[in-house]
């Protein structure tokens, strides 16, 4: 068998455990390419919600998901710009709606199955950090390194919590944890893809970590499994 030319480093969680932040800091740290699998959910969701189709519309869902068209842009920003046909939509796709939005498509099969192979390209071509929920189960199983991050839900919410009201955003603490503890159940619940960690993943609860104390042992997992 081949070795793989590349590395992969499949990091899964609930929502809001502090994922992306960790992925994109350990990603420019080793040179590798992070992949926000979420922002690209996020997307499909944003596009179902302009054409007025609910995130349970199967049918809207399947008549529409063809019309999609994605395109990834890494910027000097640092940000990965997510284009939905033509407009970058990077900012739209981050408010508490489109956190559900994104929450509701995903559970369609069509969707998973309209996105799995772009994800498996930027994997077959690059090194990756990427960051979802179905990294190290369905989409990269055979990634080298794989870490399921996570926190407690009160800690989840608060950091969301001030994530948006640092953005400007008036939102109560309550709402959030509600929609946190709502979208982990969705998740965890689905028939297709659920989140749930992987076998071979390292757990990494980060509760009560620093950033900086998230990468280091992030960084470490990866030098055990991967050599680097
Ligand atoms: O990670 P983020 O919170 O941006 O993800 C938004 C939603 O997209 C999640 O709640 C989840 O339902 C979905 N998602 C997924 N599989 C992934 C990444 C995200 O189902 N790999």
């Amino acid at each position: 068998m081949n070795e793989p030319k590349y590395i992969s480093v499949a990091i899964d969680g609930p929502a809001g455990a502090g994922k992306s932040t960790i992925a994109k800091r350990v990603a420019k740290d080793l040179g590798y390419l992070y992949v926000d699998t979420g922002a690209i959910y996020r997307t499909v969701g944003y596009h179902m919600s302009l054409m007025g189709i609910g995130p349970k519309d199967k049918d809207g869902i399947e008549r529409c998901i063809d019309d999609v068209n994605i395109a990834i842009e890494y910027r000097d920003d640092g940000l990965q710009h997510m284009i939905l046909n033509g407009q970058d939509v990077t900012d739209l796709i981050r408010s508490p709606e489109m956190s559900m939005m994104a929450s509701g498509v995903s559970a369609q099969p069509c969707v998973r199955a309209y996105l799995l192979d772009m994800q498996r390209e930027l994997a077959r071509t690059h090194n990756v950090v990427m960051d979802g929920r179905d990294i190290g189960t369905v989409v990269l199983p055979d990634a080298q390194v794989k870490v399921y991050l996570t926190a407690s839900a009160e800690v989840r919410a608060d950091r969301r919590w001030r994530e948006l009201t640092a953005k400007g955003e008036l939102v109560r603490y309550e709402d959030v944890y509600t929609d946190v503890v709502k979208r982990d159940e969705q998740d965890m619940n689905r028939a297709i893809a659920p989140l749930k960690c992987a076998d071979d993943a390292e757990v990494l609860d980060c509760s009560y970590l620093s950033i900086e104390q998230v990468v280091a042992e992030m960084k470490a997992i990866i030098r055990k499994k991967a050599g680097v």
